[in-house]
């Protein structure tokens, strides 16, 4: 069995799934390895799936704009558009928050954005009487991709390419000089970069206190006509994401926080009841809304709401990207292709260039503490 690679990927949520299949498309030899099933395990299994270009901070701009970043719209770029529902995604909020929005648009030049002095025009106006004073902004090239077909395609195009090991918990990894070793059961592999894409619950050291647990509650709840796009519903600190003509899933806000994922108290709470007080708030009467289900999925935090991305000390040859704060999965072909950019050019002996380094400043791991691997 072959063991030594130029990148070994740890983890296949979207974040690890979409790094791998980029790098494997820059040339690079690759081994994906993931504990379970891909996209089944951490964060990936309950997004939501939203993607949208808009985005009020703007050093996260350059992760959330839609299509390429190099102008070469590549693999994981294509399979996200090959799964994507079209819909658009409307957002509902102040004036203000509107006007910080369309910064974003004069910074990016988001195509597809209308501005509405009134939620009138969406779905028949259904929200107006409910949503007085609030302002309404569609992303027409926003709308929602499937994440199990995307990640099980990626996956899919890593094992057809290159290495893609599953049901393989990583243990540990030990920095040699120039190279890494990873630890798995009876396994040890090496590489000359690894890429720690383990999302809440990894087995390798980061920076002391970077990166914590959060959980992300959603609550289903069953009505008379679902929106017909997504909703980031901002005066009410929610989303509303339609999964049918009638099931609608509604972001809870009672979260908890742990140092890992596996320490995490997944109890619901009372987020039933809070997503139904919310919604009520837009016109979800209590006799035709039905709550089905609430369920407690998590992801990796930071306190500033920025991701790592990038080596986890100065010296070492290993990648981190985590921390992406409930958003992630919209960033991941970008985050992609900037670390296929980025590790292609450290494999062929070219260094990033100024406009790169700026961009990535703001991910940077070692803004927290520093680690030492081994
Ligand atoms: C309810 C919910 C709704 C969301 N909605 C949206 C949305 O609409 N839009 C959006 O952009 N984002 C959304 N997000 C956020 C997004 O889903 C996450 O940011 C993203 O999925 C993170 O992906 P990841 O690959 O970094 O982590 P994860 O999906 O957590 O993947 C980490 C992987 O690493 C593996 N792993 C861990 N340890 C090991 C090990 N020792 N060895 C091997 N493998 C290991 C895990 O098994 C897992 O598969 C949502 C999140 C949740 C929970």
């Amino acid at each position: 069995m072959k063991t030594s690679f130029d990148v070994i990927v740890i983890g296949a949520g979207i974040m690890g799934a979409s790094i791998a299949a980029a790098l494997v498309e820059s040339g690079l030899d690759v081994a994906l390895m993931e504990k379970g099933i891909a996209g089944a395990q951490g964060a990936t299994r309950d997004t939501g799936g939203i993607v949208r270009g808009l985005e009020l901070d703007a050093a996260l701009r350059p992760l959330t704009r839609r299509g390429s970043l190099y102008g070469n719209p590549g693999i994981v770029h294509a399979l996200y558009e090959s799964a994507l529902n079209r819909s658009g995604v409307a957002y509902i909020a102040s004036a203000e928050v509107c006007g910080q929005y369309l910064e974003a648009v004069d910074s990016e030049g988001c195509e597809g954005i209308e501005l509405h002095a009134s939620v009138d025009a969406l779905d028949n106006g259904r929200f107006s009487p409910f949503c007085a004073g609030e302002c309404l902004l569609i992303e027409r090239k926003g709308g929602t991709v499937d994440a199990r077909v995307t990640v099980s395609n990626l996956c899919r195009y890593v094992s057809e390419k290159a290495t893609y090991l599953d049901h393989l918990a990583v243990d540990r990894c030990v920095e040699l000089d120039g190279h890494v070793q990873v630890h798995a059961g009876k396994l040890c592999l090496e590489a000359t970069w690894v890429v720690d894409a383990c999302g809440a619950s990894g087995p390798l050291p980061r920076p002391s206190n970077a990166v914590h647990a959060r959980t992300i509650p959603f609550t289903r709840f069953g009505c008379d006509q679902a929106p017909s796009m997504p909703i980031v519903a901002h005066h009410l600190n929610t989303y509303l994401l339609p999964l049918g003509r009638n099931l609608v899933q509604v972001g809870g806000q009672r979260r908890q926080r742990a140092e890992h994922a596996d320490q995490l108290n997944l109890a619901p709470l009372d987020n039933e009841q809070d997503v139904m007080d919310r919604v009520s708030r837009l016109g979800y009467d209590r006799h035709h809304s039905l709550p089905v289900v609430t369920q407690v999925g998590w992801d990796a935090y930071t306190e500033d709401g920025r991701p790592l991305i990038g080596r986890s000390s100065a010296k070492s040859h290993v990648f981190i990207a985590t921390g992406f704060c409930g958003i992630g999965f919209k960033m991941a072909p970008n985050v992609a292709e900037l670390l296929a950019f980025e590790l292609g050019g450290l494999m062929s002996g070219v260094s990033m260039d100024a406009a790169y380094r700026s961009v990535m400043e703001a991910f940077r791991p070692s803004r927290f503490a520093e680690v030492v691997l081994s």
